[in-house]
């Protein structure tokens, strides 16, 4: 059980609202950074360890600066987030570059950068070596197939695009070396959103034994094994939050059955989190404009799908408060709805509210990552601004909201008169 508890209170935000109109994301700085420290503390017994936050997740550089002083690296897998890391001062192997299906420029300014590249795939090793050169360290993506389970976000291991087979993985080590690359890493990732967890030590299982046969089959010291991202947050208030302490203790229990056990050299393990990272520190607040009462009752927001795709994509729920009624009974049944013209544009389906005004603040938790991010201009919809809640209170804002200018950017009027 999680309380779902909010980092403001109804007259805080109410004075932020007069200078920040809403909807916006918030971001608890003081919270992420608590968090920040817990995972790195879990990961003492391991000298080299380092989570890669995953930029996709929540891609302002203000956040990543803050994940730098931290500790931690950037997880990039475009250019543009390659130029933020960049733009940030993350730079060589505090960035980890997992991308897929990558084009040769992304793989050019990730050696440029000097940055950790892990390959998707057997054929991106020569491919990276034509248009970017060798390098001195690679990481492969390894995609378990059938011996792993996968979850609902993203699917079967054996239907999912991303990874080498055992197989290639085997000889991508092989071709690797004989190409004069010195340092390697192994990486997988094959859940998201998992809150079981036994998931994780039962993936380093895998991954140390891998590293164990890789070891002795190519003769090839493994530096790193990269975890992925995929932990998972508790959207819902009955579920339970991975506790950091007790993932990174059996892991632990399996490095030290199978690495240590086993006389391998020292490895290091990287994590790539995202969600676990940003997620439960966001919060999208809104304002309710329109009540509608037909076959059901709808609450029309000021925010749309452009602001999170997640409940329309899949069907996620994300948690609400409407401010100031946090201890009234829930007993309205409402549809949480934006404005776009597409029926999927619900926050919330047939959802146990209080009952609901017009002007009432709405809060979805839960947006810190993969909200905002997603975002899109589908309809014309514009994105909001994201807004730091700093530890002293005070408010910074972190990305303007659009404007109609910037959706106009791409376009040219002058065409108008041309046609
Ligand atoms: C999306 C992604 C992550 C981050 O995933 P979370 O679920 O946010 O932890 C990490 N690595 C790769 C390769 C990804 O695609």
């Amino acid at each position: 059980m999680n309380t779902k508890k909010l980092p403001f209170s109804l007259e805080e935000i109410k004075e932020i609202i007069k200078t920040h109109p809403t909807p916006f994301h918030i971001y608890d700085e003081a919270a992420m950074r608590e968090n920040a420290r817990k995972l790195k503390a879990a990961f003492t017994w391991n000298k080299g360890f380092k989570e890669y936050f995953a930029v996709k997740a929540a891609p302002n550089p203000v956040l990543m600066k803050i994940f730098k002083e931290e500790g931690f690296g950037a997880d990039c897998s475009s250019l543009p987030e390659l130029v933020l890391a960049e733009k940030v001062g993350i730079k060589g192997e505090d960035i980890m570059f997992s991308s897929n299906n990558t084009p040769a420029k992304e793989f050019v300014k990730a050696r440029e950068l000097n940055a950790f590249i892990n390959l998707d795939d057997i054929r991106h090793l020569p491919f990276l070596a034509k248009h970017a050169g060798i390098p001195e360290t690679i990481s492969f993506r390894y995609n378990p197939g059938s011996l792993k389970e996968g979850n609902l976000i993203i699917g079967h291991p054996e239907e999912a695009k991303y990874g080498l087979t055992r197989e290639q993985l085997f000889e991508a080590y092989k071709q690797a070396k004989e190409m004069g690359i010195k340092r390697f890493g192994l990486h997988t990732m094959v859940a998201s959103n998992e809150l079981d967890p036994a998931y994780f030590p039962e993936t380093a299982n895998i991954l140390f034994a891998l590293v164990k046969e890789i070891t002795e089959k190519i003769g090839i010291t493994i530096e790193f094994v990269n975890l992925g991202g995929g932990i998972g947050i508790p959207y819902r208030p009955e579920q339970k939050a991975i506790e950091w302490k007790a993932f990174g203790d059996a892991i632990k229990a399996e490095y030290d059955k199978i690495i240590i056990g086993n006389g391998l050299p020292e490895l290091k393990i990287f994590l790539e989190s995202g969600r676990a990272i940003t997620g439960p520190y966001g919060y999208l607040v809104t304002t309710v404009q329109h009540l509608k009462y037909t076959y059901k009752n709808y609450v029309g927001l000021d925010a749309s799908m452009q602001n999170l795709m997640r409940p329309a994509l899949y069907g996620a729920y994300h948690h609400i408060t409407v401010m100031g009624k946090e201890n009234q009974p829930h007993t309205v049944k409402y549809d949480v709805t934006g404005s776009l013209c597409e029926n999927n544009d619900k926050f919330a389906i047939d959802r146990m509210l209080p009952e609901i005004e017009e002007g009432d603040i709405v809060v979805i938790h839960d947006t810190g990552a993969h909200g905002h991010a997603m975002g899109f201009n589908y309809n014309a919809k514009l994105r909001s601004a994201e807004l730091l809640l700093r530890p002293d209170r005070s408010v910074m804002q972190i990305r303007r909201a659009e404007t109609m200018d910037d959706y106009f950017a791409t376009l040219d009027f002058k065409l108008i008169d041309k046609v």
